[in-house]
C-alpha cells in the first residue's frame, strides 16, 4: 500500500512545483531545485550550446534556459 502511495504523494507535490516528470533519478538537490528534465533536450549535465543571448532556450524561445535557472541560486553565495 505504502509502495503505491509514496510515488503518488511525491507526484502530487512535485508536479505543480517543479514540473516533475517522475524520472526516478531526482537531482533537484544538485541543480538549484530546477528539474533538468524540463529541458526540451533533457540534458542532465549542463546547458547546450544554443542558449540565446537573453538566456532563453533555443528550442522554446519564451522559456529561460533550464540550466541558467539551475545556476542562478548558486550565484547568491558568490562574492564578486
Ligand atoms: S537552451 Fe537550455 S533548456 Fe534549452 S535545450 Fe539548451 S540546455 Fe536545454
Amino acid at each position: 500500500m505504502l509502495k503505491k502511495l509514496l510515488p503518488f504523494v511525491e507526484h502530487v507535490i512535485k508536479k505543480p512545483v517543479w514540473d516533475c516528470r517522475m524520472c526516478g533519478q531526482c537531482v533537484l538537490h544538485s541543480t538549484g531545485m530546477t528539474c533538468p528534465m524540463t529541458c526540451p533536450k533533457t540534458l542532465r549535465n549542463g546547458p547546450c550550446g544554443g542558449v540565446r543571448e537573453n538566456g532563453n532556450c533555443e528550442v522554446i524561445p519564451d522559456m529561460q534556459c533550464v540550466w541558467l535557472k539551475a545556476y542562478a541560486p548558486s550565484r547568491i553565495f558568490i562574492v564578486d
